[in-house]
C-alpha cells in the first residue's frame, strides 16, 4: 500500500509531504499514494530512552506480557525504545512488525545484594566487570548498562558498587565491542568514577553537582534523567524504615532533583526523555516525561525533540529522511502544547502501516 501525508514539521514548523511506499519514506510524489493525513502536525517516531519491556509492578514478565508493553509504547506514538536492561530475552519481539523498534542494554550488572532482587547478573567479583560487559556488549543492540550505585546494607547509604580502575576497564571493554555503556545513578559519590572513566549516559544523576556536572560537558556525557520515576523517591524513602541515613539522602535527593537537572541542562549537558516504565512506572507514559523536562526549563521544541529526532540522532537512527523507515507520529495539534496532544496522536505510523 502507498500513502502519503502532509503537514508541518518539527522542529522547523515547515510544510512538509512525505509518501509511504513499502513501509520507506519517499520525498519524491509516487503514483497511486492514498493521503492518510493532511493538515496538522507530523513528527518523527517518539523514542523512550529508557524503558524495560519485559518488567512489570510485579518483576519480570512472559513474552505475551512484553508483548503487551510493546503495544501500549506504540499507542503513545514511542516507536524506538532504549531498553535499559531486562531479564527477560525480549529478542522474539523484533519478529513483529507491529511492535516499536527495541535497542537493547543485555542485562544489569551488579554485585550481589546490590540491586532490585532477581533483576541483574550479580557478579561475585569487581574484577569479573570488563569480562562480563563485553559480553553483554555482544548480546546486546549497542548498549551496556550497569548498576553504579545502590543501598549498600553495611553503610545503610548509597554508595557506588564499582572502583574506578575496574569502571575504566570495564568501559573500555564495551567501547572496544562497539557498544556505549549507561549506569544507573542515584547518589553524588558513584558519579566521577563513572564519568572519568568515559561513561556515555547517566541515568537518573540525581546527586549531580556542579563539579560533576562540569565532569559531564567536558566528557559529553549524555543524561536520561527519568523524571516521572523520581516521583517515587519519597514513597522509597518512607519504606526503607530500617536505614534512616538512606531515607534522608532519598529525600534530600528527591528535593534537589529539578534543579540539579536544571543546571545540567543550562551547562549544556544532552538531556533526553526517559521513563523508566517497567517496574514503579507504566509503560506508555513518554508524554509525561516530555512534560516534565519542561518543568525543568526546557523548551517545547527541546522536550519534545529530547523524544524524538534529537533522541533519534543521539541513539544512531534515522528521524524522517528520504529513504528512512516510515516510523512517525501525526498530530491534529501541535505537540508541543503537551500531553493531551501527545496521549492522543491522529495517526501512528510504524514501518508504513498505520495505527489510529
Ligand atoms: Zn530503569
Amino acid at each position: 500500500m502507498r500513502l502519503h501525508v502532509k503537514g508541518l514539521s518539527l522542529p522547523d514548523q515547515q510544510p512538509v509531504e512525505w509518501w509511504i511506499v513499502d513501509g520507506v519514506l519517499s520525498a519524491e510524489p509516487v503514483s497511486g499514494a492514498e493521503t492518510v493525513f493532511d493538515g496538522g502536525w507530523i513528527v518523527p517516531g517518539l523514542v523512550d530512552a529508557h524503558c524495560h519491556v519485559g518488567l512489570g509492578e510485579h518483576g519480570p514478565v512472559d513474552v505475551d506480557e512484553a508483548i503487551v508493553q510493546a503495544q501500549t509504547e506504540r499507542d503513545a506514538g514511542a516507536l524506538l525504545l532504549r531498553d535499559c536492561g531486562s531479564p527477560v530475552d525480549t529478542r522474539s519481539l523484533d519478529d513483529h512488525d507491529d511492535l516499536p523498534r527495541i535497542i537493547r542494554a543485555g542485562r544489569h550488572l551488579a554485585r550481589p545484594k546490590r540491586y532490585a532482587p532477581g533483576l541483574a547478573l550479580e557478579l561475585e567479583d569487581e574484577s569479573q566487570l570488563p569480562d562480563a560487559v563485553a559480553e553483554q556488549a555482544r548480546w546486546g543492540d549497542g548498549w551496556v548498562k550497569l548498576v553504579g550505585d545502590w543501598i549498600d546494607r553495611q553503610v545503610g547509604d548509597l554508595a557506588p558498587l564499582w572502583s574506578d580502575d575496574v569502571l575504566k576497564a570495564a568501559i573500555d571493554a564495551a567501547h572496544a565491542e562497539g557498544a556505549r555503556v549507561t549506569a544507573h545513578v542515584f547518589s553524588e559519590d558513584a558519579l566521577p568514577g563513572l564519568i572519568n572513566a568515559g561513561i556515555d549516559c547517566i541515568e537518573h544523576g540525581t546527586g549531580l553537582t556542579d563539579d560533576t556536572i562540569e565532569l559531564m560537558v567536558e566528557h559529553g556525557t549524555a543524561l536520561v534523567p527519568t523524571l516521572i520515576n523520581i516521583e517515587n523517591f519519597p514513597g522509597i524513602a518512607e519504606a526503607a524504615v530500617r536505614y534512616p541515613s538512606y531515607a534522608a539522602h532519598m529525600r534530600d535527593l528527591y528535593a534537589r532533583c529539578h534543579a540539579r537537572v536544571a543546571a545540567a541542562h543550562d551547562a549544556g549537558v544532552p538531556i533526553f526523555a526517559g521513563t523508566d516504565a517497567g517496574s514503579m512506572v507504566a509503560h506508555g507514559r513518554i508524554a509525561d516525561e516530555i512534560d516534565a523536562l519542561k518543568r525543568v526549563g526546557m523548551s517545547p521544541t527541546d522536550a519534545l525533540g529530547a523524544a524524538s529526532w534529537n533522541a533519534r540522532e543521539w541513539l544512531g537512527r534515522p528521524a524522517l529522511e528520504h529513504g528512512a523507515p516510515a516510523d512517525l507520529v501525526c498530530y491534529a495539534d501541535d505537540p508541543r502544547q503537551g500531553a493531551a496532544v501527545v496521549n492522543n496522536p491522529a495517526l501512528v505510523i510504524l514501518r508504513g502501516r498505520v495505527f489510529a
